[in-house]
């Protein structure tokens, strides 16, 4: 019914979509397995087209804007309704409830300041106080040691509950906690969420900090999509406000690897109807065992995009190589495939003994096929750094892909904006 609500008004209210839904003859589509039948919209589409998707939902209630991060390049400034802006809340709140946190326990929000003279005035006020519980800590990019040193003097004498930051952000706190043998105690819950958590760096944070993280998946454009609970290791779609296809070709797909689209039910001041992320995930039939009846997303693999490819002509995901790299190497690397034939391996210096490297070799070799040239470099940094983001895994092959990627955007050749 909320589909068929949207659908109705996206062809009555937005002039983008009354054609495109005309030509999809929408009255045929009355569940969400029939959304294939409409055409998806990327990025550039969007962008293009965007005084014709907004509706005059923009003018009958007090429309919010939020922009995107800009780690792009292209800041888009979407249009958030009344309705939808309360519906981000309301799924913040539950996915809050369901690991385990009351209201009125502490949170601290780590996070990266751009400089901008917003966020810079926010970092005159490190320690921030809304409402007794909730604290707010923003630090340099990259993070100083004293900022983290505040960040960890809180969650001690704050008794924080819940800790929110970006993966990288936990990195380096878990980096400055273990190599300082500081006894701090840890926040009750982690949770996470706007870049790719692979599997070293998670376990990276979870031993030095000593408690779970749950990632969360979520778009600047859509609010939260996804979030693992405490039981699964798969993510809940948040169903009752977003739809989420993964798709190939167009088609949608369960069990295997296809690019996440979705469809947000809930903001109808600018309608995102099969909005293609450019991301790539896993969906599955099957439920999580903590008995939650939302659908689940097995895996999100990263940027379609990032992918790396083989000369056999294979692509493969960021948490793949990642996956491949942290076994050997565990948090702190990253990895840029510079051409079809060259990978560029971003290594601390304690991390390239001959042994260490020689290992790698053998691995990124069985990975992606013989012939593949490696060139290790010295770095500190988990990531190549994208505005306030961190990217362990990022390909410069993008003309190489078989699949064409919703983020291929010509104005920086950058890529879409995640939460
Ligand atoms: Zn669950």
């Amino acid at each position: 019914m909320r589909l068929r609500n949207l659908l109705e008004y996206a062809a009555l209210e937005s002039e983008f979509y009354r054609n495109t839904l005309r030509q999809a003859d929408v009255e045929r589509v009355t569940s969400s397995r029939d959304l294939a039948r409409i055409p998806m919209l990327s990025r550039e589409a969007l962008m293009a087209n965007l005084e014709g998707i907004i509706t005059s939902r923009r003018q009958t209630v007090h429309g919010k804007s939020r922009s995107t991060s800009g780690s792009t390049g292209c800041r888009l400034n979407v249009l958030n309704d009344n309705r939808f802006v309360l519906s981000q809340y309301v799924r913040q709140i539950r996915q809050w409830l369901s690991c385990g946190v009351r209201p009125g326990q502490s949170h601290l929000f780590l996070m990266q300041s751009s400089g901008s003279s917003e966020v810079g005035r926010l970092r005159s006020r490190l320690d921030t106080r809304l409402m007794n519980r909730i604290w707010l800590l923003f630090t340099s990019l990259p993070p100083l040691e004293e900022e983290l040193w505040v960040a960890l003097r809180l969650l001690e004498q704050k008794q924080i509950t819940l800790l929110y930051a970006p993966p990288f952000l936990l990195g380096a706190l878990a980096d400055l906690k273990s190599s300082s043998s500081n006894k701090t105690r840890g926040p009750r819950i982690i949770v996470t969420g706007s870049e790719l958590l692979h599997a070293g760096l998670r376990r990276h944070i979870e031993m030095s900090l000593g408690v779970r993280v749950l990632d969360g998946y979520a778009l600047t454009e859509v609010g939260s999509v996804a979030w693992q609970c405490v039981v699964g290791d798969g993510y809940h779609v948040d169903a009752d406000e977003v739809i989420l296809e993964t798709v190939e070709g167009g088609q949608p797909i369960w069990n295997k690897p296809g690019e996440i689209v979705v469809t947000n039910l809930s903001n109808y001041a600018m309608p995102l109807i099969r909005y293609r992320t450019g991301d790539v995930g896993i969906l599955t039939d099957r439920q999580c065992s903590c008995g939650r009846a939302l659908p689940i997303l097995v895996s999100i693999e990263g940027r379609l995009r990032d992918h790396v490819v083989c000369a056999d002509g294979r692509e493969l995901s960021p948490r793949e190589v990642a996956r491949v790299v942290g076994n050997i190497v565990g948090a702190r690397f990253h990895v840029v495939q510079e051409s079809a034939d060259t990978i560029r391996v971003g290594l601390p210096g304690m991390s390239q003994d001959e042994a260490t490297t020689a290992g790698l070799r053998k691995a990124l070799s069985c990975l992606m096929g013989p012939g593949v040239r490696i060139i290790f470099e010295t770095s500190d940094q988990t990531g190549i750094v994208r505005g306030l983001k961190q990217a362990a895994v990022t390909s410069k092959c993008h003309a190489l892909h078989g699949r064409s990627s919703a983020s291929e955007v010509e104005c920086n050749g950058e890529f879409a904006d995640h939460e």
